[in-house]
């Protein structure tokens, strides 16, 4: 099922036909209403006629997330203040937050982009869905309330905080899809699982994200809950989940490219990447009115394909995530993101997919420990049997990361459980 085939089908000509124009309207509106991009385009000699279509994207300002923090809270915003409906804000770990304004009309379009990402997942006006993702000034709760109350299925908005209220209503209810992260999910198949509830749920379907996650990951947590798991993209500062997801056949996130223009660029260089190649996602919003973005900079690393799918949508497909270009943490001078330790570690069946690296310097040397969870099944106390899965483990990481780590294996169990984004780095390092 598609659920706006008219776009999500519609030749590349005459998508890009649309862009260009929804491109050119949107750069003379944060010209005329956003003191920020005038200045920025003034300095550069850039008027907005200069932009005549996609072709001329190269040619804009980027924004960064620096830029937002700076205009706090509301100097980016293009509409005056009674044209707004609703903010959302990003939890920043540092600074502050990044507020994000939506009008009316930009409501709709988010709701209209989460009904297509729910659709992907097969979710009707006949399912029960529990929302779980936290919800407030994060985007995640209402992004896909809206969102799921636009396709008419019935919405349990659950939040995130009390898993054994959610894995019972969701037997109780007969729920048959969920929205909520991955990480968070795969600690709700072992709570049904400690209940004894797993054969009891009727789940088809989740739509997970607002944290990086691996193929191995997804197709784990199918197998565990013998569902279909969907990988759905967004971030707060470009309206929030929804600018793209995954279809039935999971070859990349379709994004809804009649309203978020995707670039891939080398992030060193601001080069657009070839087709395929990894880069930094850059997004400029061609619809949004309350809170505009020119080349918003995501920091998130992926590639793009422009071929259409067995699906049939011809919209652009980003490929899983590499992590963030703030994630890259530099060990001992190689370039080493989390989700390459997790897309190894799914590869050691005895161990679950929760890890935590520690990273510290010693004698001016950098070293890295890195926390593996035991299976339940595979606890034994024979040292020996431990020794080897040790070595093991240290083996496939130092392949897969090419430096090799001291490998911590723990009891099931043991490591923390986040119920909104994972944290899997503890970075000791004080370097000044
Ligand atoms: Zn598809």
């Amino acid at each position: 099922m598609i659920w706006n085939k008219e776009i999500e089908c519609m030749s590349r000509d005459e998508l890009s036909a649309l862009q260009s124009e929804r491109l050119v309207k949107t750069v003379k509106h944060v010209y005329d209403n956003v003191a920020f991009y005038r200045k920025k385009m003034d300095a550069i000699g850039l008027l907005p006629g200069d932009i005549k279509g996609v072709e001329d994207i190269t040619k804009l300002p980027f924004t960064t997330k620096d830029d937002l923090r700076d205009n706090y809270p509301f100097g980016l915003f293009a509409v005056p203040h009674s044209e707004i409906v609703r903010v959302h804000a990003s939890s920043g770990t540092t600074g502050k937050a990044t507020v994000v304004g939506y009008t009316e009309k930009d409501i709709d379009i988010w709701s209209e982009c989460v009904a297509r990402c729910l659709t992907m997942a097969g979710v009707t006006k006949d399912d029960i869905i529990q929302v779980a993702y936290g919800y407030g000034l994060f985007t995640g709760g209402l992004g896909a309330h809206y969102g799921a109350e636009k396709v008419k299925a019935m919405v349990v908005p659950m939040s995130t905080g009390n898993s054994k209220k959610l894995t019972t209503m969701m037997v109780d209810f007969g729920a048959t899809a969920i929205a909520c992260t991955p990480s968070y999910l795969l600690y709700l198949s072992e709570v049904l699982e400690q209940e004894g509830l797993k054969d009891k749920i009727k789940l088809k379907a989740a739509i997970c994200g607002a944290e990086p996650w691996t193929e191995k990951m997804r197709k784990d947590i199918e197998s565990r809950l013998n569902i279909n798991a969907f990988d759905i993209y967004g971030l707060s500062e470009v309206m929030g989940p929804g600018v793209a997801c995954d279809c039935i056949y999971h070859n990349g996130l379709h994004v809804c490219e009649d309203h978020f223009l995707p670039e891939i660029l080398n992030s060193d260089t601001l080069k657009t990447q070839k087709q395929g190649e990894l880069g930094e996602l850059v997004f400029t919003t061609i619809t949004i009115q309350g809170l505009p973005l020119i080349r918003y900079r995501t920091k998130d690393l992926t590639n793009i394909d422009y071929s259409t799918c067995e699906c049939g949508r011809t919209s652009a497909r980003l490929g899983r995530f590499k992590g963030r270009v703030d994630d890259m943490l530099i060990i001992r001078g190689v370039n080493i993101f989390p989700s390459q330790v997790e897309a190894a570690l799914v590869n050691v069946k005895e161990v679950s997919p929760h890890y935590m690296m520690i990273v510290d310097r010693v004698n001016n040397l950098d070293t890295l420990e890195i926390q593996v969870e035991l299976k339940t099944e595979y606890l034994t106390d024979e040292i020996k049997g431990i020794e080897k899965l040790t070595a093991k483990i240290g083996q496939v990481i130092n392949q897969a990361l090419g430096i090799s780590a001291k490998i911590k294996i723990v009891e099931p169990n043991s490591l923390k459980r986040s119920e909104g984004k994972a944290v899997h780095v503890i970075d000791n390092r004080k370097i000044f």
